[in-house]
């Protein structure tokens, strides 16, 4: 029986190392632990005997690190692999163009993914609602994909001078996400993170689009602001989700920190798991 689904796990192999470049080092001494790689099947394991499900993001920043992501194709292969266990989303650069649209179309026609993302518009340098990226929006909706897009600070370059050259301005919901879920009302969408210093706009467009979801990945749930366990807990305990964001965070520390907020039941179960799976529809 599938206690929770954990909506944001990174993969953490060889391939999702290699793909990092110098990102790796850089987050490792950020968060104060390089991580050795755990290939995608000893995940599912681990995923498996705690008895959740896991939804793998990909991630690329091709256009801005020369680097080529790891490829959808690796996803899907652990996803069929492991089909009691895993959800995949593959990846797009937004800058590619219809190179972009037609992966979106293969992720979900041929691949069996589920959703894109995590995009990350700091890191890839784009503002979701400018129109040349519509096109990818739209077939992303038509394909019923979930996308997935980091929100406000990242880890990715911080602590380093400059960022790494990331911008945040890039990672602000309003207006840049809110456009494209009022644009796109079929689409869903998820918000990932806090959204810091941001969270009070993420907050906002959930409340006002019900094809807004949040995640609380990336964040020790200690220290989780009042407003938002609050709003977790009563107008948004249908469109809040459960994320790690692992390997940034460990999910049973998570869930440890989870379990003391002051969260009814009913909203507990919702943000764990059953939220989760009226997005995805699935039937447990
Ligand atoms: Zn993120």
């Amino acid at each position: 029986m599938i206690k929770a689904i954990d909506i944001h796990v990174h993969g953490h192999d060889d391939e999702a190392i290699k793909a990092m470049g110098a990102r790796n080092a850089q987050m490792g001494k950020y968060f104060g632990k390089e991580l050795a790689p755990v290939s995608l099947d000893e995940l599912a394991d681990r995923y498996r005997e705690k008895e959740m499900m896991a939804v793998i993001v990909n991630s690329t920043d091709v256009t801005s690190s020369g680097i080529p992501p790891v490829p959808n194709d690796h996803i899907a292969d652990a996803v069929r692999r492991n089909p009691d266990v895993f959800i995949g989303f593959g990846v797009v650069d937004p800058w590619q163009g219809r190179v972009a649209v037609d992966e979106a179309k293969r992720c979900a026609e041929e691949l069996g993914l589920r959703g894109l993302g995590e995009l990350n518009p700091g890191r890839q340098a784009f503002y979701p609602n400018d129109p040349r990226f519509y096109p990818l929006w739209e077939s992303a909706s038509d394909h019923g994909l979930v996308v997935l897009f980091h929100g406000g600070m990242m880890g990715s370059g911080a602590g380093t001078p400059g960022g790494m050259g990331f911008k945040l301005k890039y990672t602000r919901p309003i207006p840049y996400l809110d456009d494209v879920a009022a644009d796109f009302p079929q689409l869903k969408i998820i918000a990932a993170h806090p959204s810091w210093p941001w969270q009070e706009e993420s907050l906002a467009v959930a409340r006002h689009k019900s094809n807004v979801y949040i995640d609380l990945s990336g964040w020790a749930p200690k220290y989780f602001p009042e407003q938002l366990v609050h709003y977790a807990d009563t107008i948004l305990q249908d469109r809040v989700l459960f994320g790690s964001d692992w390997p940034v965070i460990d999910p049973d520390r998570w869930l440890s920190e989870f379990a003391e907020l002051g969260i009814r039941e009913s909203s507990r179960r919702k943000i764990l798991l059953e939220n989760a799976c009226a997005l995805f529809g699935i039937n447990l």
